[in-house]
């Protein structure tokens, strides 16, 4: 079997149409256009990619961005009061800090520090705690994202088998419980996690959340698995992909899989915070 690709690019170029109409109707209804600020700390060179090119996404879809570039030395305290000055902003609609902060910079207290009604990041303990009681709320961009690319190709996932390797608050935990939300059986695999093979091979959707370059080998695959790769490390991703390719039905391409699709989630998340935030003035 040669697999079908889950295609990000596509779909996520389908999505942002969709999102172009949204801000262009916004605008009009409105009189203003949404606005998503974005905060980096630090000059690692692969966030400033990433940043880069979600203000190119939102240039693309007619929305502005705004953005905030601090330096590495700064402090938790001053971090926070930034994201909070950025939260009691009326003119901001979303707000997305790039991850990883620099070490000695507590993420967390960052991250709680957006308001949730725009964490369109989906990043902050209530977003995810209403993502895990299923009720609405932004989800983690890139578990939205994947969800997404499953629907988009109509992967059927109730009563399947999903394996989720990693469990990252932002990545690995949250993805599994909308699998569970959609009536997957999850099991969730880590660093401590005996047996790895043994549990992919059990696996009717595999999602790689690691950062390992081919953790997972195409061996492993059961036939006619769901692949599904966050991973993104040293210009790889966590699955030996032309392996995986031979024995999976559907395969996320690293990179034009999951990327893309994280992108379009937080795109689109900004308009409906947009559209919120009117709902609330009114
Ligand atoms: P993270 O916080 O470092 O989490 C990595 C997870 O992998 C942890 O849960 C860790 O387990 C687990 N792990 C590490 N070694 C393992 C092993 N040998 N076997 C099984 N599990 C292992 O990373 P993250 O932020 O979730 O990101 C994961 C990957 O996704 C990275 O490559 C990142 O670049 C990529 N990513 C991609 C996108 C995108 O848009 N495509 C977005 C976000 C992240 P423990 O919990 O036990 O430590």
């Amino acid at each position: 079997m040669t697999a079908k690709i889950l295609d990000g690019r596509a779909i996520s170029a389908t999505i942002l149409d969709r999102v172009t109409k949204e801000v262009d109707e916004f605008v009009r209804e409105h009189g203003r256009v949404p606005v998503l600020a974005t905060v980096l700390v630090g000059d690692d060179p692969a966030s400033h990619t990433y940043v880069r090119m979600k203000a190119n996404r939102c240039a693309k879809v007619g929305m502005q961005s705004r953005r905030i570039e601090l330096d590495a030395t700064i402090s938790t305290e001053t971090l926070v009061a930034q994201i909070r000055q950025l939260s009691a902003d009326p003119e901001v609609d979303g707000i997305l800090l790039q991850h990883p902060v620099p070490e000695h910079i507590d993420e967390r207290a960052a991250f709680e520090a957006i308001a949730p009604s725009k964490d369109v990041d989906g990043v902050t303990r209530t977003s995810f705690a209403t993502m895990a009681f299923d009720e609405g709320g932004f989800h983690s961009a890139t578990p939205g994202g994947i969800m997404a690319l499953l629907d988009a190709y109509d992967i059927p996932l109730a009563g399947k088998h999903a394996v989720v390797v990693g469990r990252s608050p932002i990545l690995g935990k949250p993805v599994g419980m909308l699998l569970l939300a959609r009536d997957a059986t999850v099991t969730y695999c880590h660093s401590r996690t005996v047996a790895l093979a043994d549990h992919i091979a059990q696996a009717d959707v595999v999602v790689a959340a690691v950062g390992r370059p081919e953790l997972i080998r195409g061996d492993w695959i059961k036939p006619g698995a769901v692949v599904v790769d966050a991973g993104y490390a040293d210009n790889s991703g966590d699955v030996e992909y032309d392996a995986a390719a031979e024995r999976a039905s559907w395969i996320t391409p690293v990179p034009g899989g999951v990327g893309p699709m994280t992108i379009a989630t937080l795109i689109a998340q900004t308009i409906r915070a947009a559209y919120e935030h009117e709902r609330e003035k009114a």
